[in-house]
């Protein structure tokens, strides 16, 4: 077999181009509108076109489209997922975070199989049902601990509760170390290039380090796909330079693995980066609130099936903001310290976690606000568990399935919620929400389906009902 070739996709003079000299042109952002609206890609050369928009009136159409394809492609459904810290030992030394190995005043830890499982728990009771598992860089975070570690969590069930998808934030690992972890059975791999302007890169990932090497981290994913993972989140963590830059670079990203592999990420992330202890903050990059709208609509249009992640990092007004603008899925209830589920209701302790978060409300919290807004807060994991990934996407795939079946689960997830979790508020609140996404299903046998289900979840205690 021959070896495959690694090419640098990302051309920082093609990109630096595009980002500084293109006008705004009418016509044309239209056109690509409406390419978007027949949820076509675009390509980085078409978004920077929107990148230029800058009247009132084309980033008023353009917010206008990231909503209207939010709609169509995900309806009101907002996947809800936590993060849960492993180990903050790292070998590395970004500069952006309080993980890297030269600070001394972190809190350093990695969660006993004890905790490990009083964690989980304490995520279940609260009615989790998906976490993304996060991990420093460190030569005892290898593939088999990675791996062991989400069997465990898999297996870890208290009362009703059982995690059903084990996504993992980790460092690139090699061929081998991908295929180990895949057999333990998680969701997606995910891995943010942080900056993809290679100078910056070098700057924040001190040469030394492994980290630093800017073409291992860039195909860290295209040696996922070659190893079987299919189902990647890419990421960049605006802040560090020109979003416009990094926003085209994330498109060209999402192209690269659509060309190679026939199918592009499963999600894109786009952190803002967040103080941290021990970190000194450089606003000379910071993405105002309303660059960060545009960049979140942009993408939207982009990559009209892609999922988009906005978490914690961002303050509840900014998530409230956003959100419509295409965002797919966001973490609550969230705590990043080492074993921090267990310790609720105090105060973040810099100096044990990462970075600060901006929404510290808990799930029931923010599912209520959710579902206040028309929001259907899902916990489902019907495709994934049924293999319905990467190529198979059966949601984009079979017209009439999003209406007919993503729905319906989602709303059988939150109807076990409901049922094992919410507090009495929430509970009427989601019950109300529930009676009117009925009627909006497309068929009488569609309705009838989904009540027969309801009746065995809430009367008949049964859980873990999919379509
Ligand atoms: N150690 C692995 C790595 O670097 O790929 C795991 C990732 S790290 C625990 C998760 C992500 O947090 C990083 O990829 C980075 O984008 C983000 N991050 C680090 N410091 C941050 C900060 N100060 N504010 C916001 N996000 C930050
Ligand atoms: Fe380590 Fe990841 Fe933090 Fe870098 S971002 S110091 S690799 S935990």
């Amino acid at each position: 077999m021959s070896t495959p070739t690694y090419p640098n996709f990302i051309n920082a003079d093609r990109l630096h181009t595009l980002a500084t000299e293109q006008r705004e042109d009418t016509g044309h952002v239209r056109e690509i509108i409406a390419k978007s609206r027949a949820l076509q890609p675009l390509t980085a050369d078409e978004c920077a076109v929107l990148l230029a928009a800058t009247s009132t009136d084309l980033q008023e159409e353009i917010l206008d489209t990231a909503r209207d394809l939010k709609q169509k492609v995900y309806g009101n459904r907002i996947v809800i997922f936590a993060p849960l810290y492993i180990g903050n030992h790292c070998i590395n030394d970004c500069t952006y975070c309080a993980f890297r190995r030269s600070l001394r005043t972190t809190v350093r830890k990695t969660l006993t199989p004890q905790e490990l499982t009083e964690q989980v728990v304490a995520l279940e009771d609260a009615g989790h049902k998906r976490l993304i598992l996060v991990f420093g860089e460190h030569p005892n975070y290898t593939p088999e601990f990675i791996a062991e570690s989400v069997k465990q969590v898999y297996s870890t069930h208290s009362g009703n509760g059982e995690i059903r998808r084990v996504n993992i934030n980790a460092a690139p690992l090699d061929h081998e170390g991908y295929k180990m972890v895949k057999e333990s059975g998680i969701g997606t791999y995910q891995i943010f290039q942080e900056t993809y302007h290679e100078p910056t890169y070098s700057t924040v990932h001190p040469p030394h380090t492994h980290k630093g090497d800017y073409m291992y981290r860039l195909h860290g994913l295209t040696r996922a796909y070659e190893a079987g993972c299919d189902d990647v989140g890419i990421g960049a963590l605006f802040g560090l330079y020109d979003w416009r830059f990094e926003t085209l670079a994330l498109v060209e990203h999402a192209q690269f693995l659509m060309q190679r592999f026939g199918c592009g990420p499963h999600t894109i992330s786009f952190p803002r980066i967040r103080p941290a202890h021990g970190v000194a903050m450089n606003d000379r990059y910071a993405v105002s609130d309303d660059d960060f709208k545009r960049l979140v609509a942009i993408l939207r249009l982009c990559v009209p099936y892609t999922g988009m992640i906005l978490t914690a990092r961002e303050p509840a007004h900014i998530r409230r903001d956003i959100m419509e603008f295409g965002v797919s899925q966001i973490d609550a209830g969230t705590r990043i310290e080492l074993a921090g589920y267990t310790e609720a209701d105090k105060e973040q302790e810099l100096a044990r976690e990462q970075f600060q978060i901006g929404d510290m409300r808990s799930l029931d919290e923010i599912m209520l606000e959710l579902m206040q807004n028309d929001y259907i807060p899902s916990f489902c994991t019907s495709c994934y568990r049924r293999g319905r990934t990467g190529e198979q996407f059966m949601e984009f795939a079979v017209p009439g399935f999003i209406e007919s079946f993503c729905t319906p689960n989602a709303i059988l997830t939150l109807a076990e919620y409901l049922e094992d979790y919410a507090s009495p508020e929430t509970r009427a609140t989601g019950q109300a929400l529930i009676e009117r996404q009925i009627q909006t299903l497309p068929t009488a046998a569609d309705r009838e389906r989904l009540l027969a289900q309801l009746v065995q979840i809430q009367n008949e205690g049964q859980r873990d009902i999919t379509l």
